[in-house]
């Protein structure tokens, strides 16, 4: 049988000539001492992208996600996020048991948006939990990989800062979403108090993510980096792929394309999908198909909430999609 096509997730890309190229490249320093240059010029990139006053880089976007909740949050605190969110479901509870803060999972409207309504500060009794976050994930990873319009993310962004609640953005495919909606990253990003974006998934990075909002912030963030050991050394060797990531961000459209490509074919094969606005499908096979059976005609798929995702990328063509859609087909055949 042929290679497996791997459409478990955008993580699994992987760093090609150039990018290997570029990260031997790199100028280095120490800059768990006093910044290394490749680090320090991403950060900058990246802040000006965002439209923030600075950014840190980290080695994942978890640790993003938790150095910004440990800011926002204190024990009894609560904090809100889409049901689902990466923050509730994928970081080990760490928002709780590190950061002190309990999830509350709000359901999103049938775009996958968060509704303002639903942005409330439930405090007035000294026996209620304070509310004091509101995060939102754009895209929305376990809803279809759903955008943040800029109009919800301005009234969301107003509702929470009306009702005394920081906002953090877990932006780890904030680049789709920018391309998917053809609008800058900075009008996604606008308004928050901090947010986190991932090199690593479709960007093509191999290691990183950068985590940012004001300059007091970044301050405290790189302190609670080094707590969490997230400090490295010659980052600039890693930095440097950053950048070349960076370069391609046009090329996500690709991705989208080939994720419309997959979705149309699924529908044809009687499955149950929710139209791709970025790279990522969710769907329902009609008579219930395993990964298992998915991967024994070789395709990789994770099984998620319920439902099947797929995750177009770089590493995988079109091409790849229509091979991908011919081996599902055979699984239906007889059926
Ligand atoms: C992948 C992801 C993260 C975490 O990134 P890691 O680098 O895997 O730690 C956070 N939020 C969302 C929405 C993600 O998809």
């Amino acid at each position: 049988m042929d290679s497996m096509i791997d459409l478990r997730s955008d993580t699994v890309t992987k760093p090609d000539d150039v990018m290997r190229a570029a990260m031997a490249a790199a100028e280095v320093g120490d800059d768990v001492l006093d910044h290394d240059p490749t680090m320090r010029a991403l950060e900058e990139r990246v802040a000006g992208l965002l439209g923030i006053e600075a950014a840190l880089w980290v080695p994942s976007g978890c640790m993003g996600n938790l150095i910004a909740l440990t800011q926002h949050l204190g024990r009894g605190d609560r904090f809100l996020a889409v049901k689902h969110a990466h923050v509730v479901d994928s970081e080990l509870g760490t928002g709780s048991w590190i950061a002190g803060g309990a999830p509350v999972p709000l359901e999103p409207d049938e775009q996958g948006m968060l509704r303002p309504e639903d942005v409330r500060n439930t405090d007035g009794r000294y026996d209620m939990q304070r509310t004091t976050l509101l995060c939102i994930e754009n895209t929305a990873n376990f809803l279809g990989g759903t955008v943040t319009t800029p109009e919800r993310h301005r009234e969301l962004v107003a509702t929470a800062h009306e009702q005394g609640l920081k906002v953090h953005l877990d932006g780890a495919r904030l680049w789709n979403s920018a391309i998917s909606q053809g609008v800058p990253l900075s009008v996604l990003a606008e308004g928050v108090d901090t947010v986190q974006v991932c090199l690593s998934k479709g960007l093509g990075a191999p290691v990183g993510s950068l985590v940012g909002g004001s300059a007091a912030f970044v301050a405290e963030a790189r302190r609670m980096r080094k707590m969490l050991g997230g400090g490295v050394r010659q980052g600039g060797v890693l930095a440097a792929a950053g950048m070349v990531a960076l370069d391609r961000m046009e090329e996500l459209a690709e991705d989208h394309a080939n994720a419309r490509i997959l979705a149309d074919g699924l529908v044809d094969l009687g499955w149950e999908v929710i139209r791709p606005a970025t790279n990522i499908v969710m769907a329902t096979p009609p008579a219930y198909i395993t990964p298992v059976e998915l991967a024994s005609v070789g395709v990789a798929a994770f099984a998620l909430i319920g439902k099947i995702r797929f995750v177009t990328h770089r590493d995988v063509s079109k091409t790849d999609v229509t091979q991908a859609l011919a081996k599902i087909a055979t699984l239906h055949e007889g059926r």
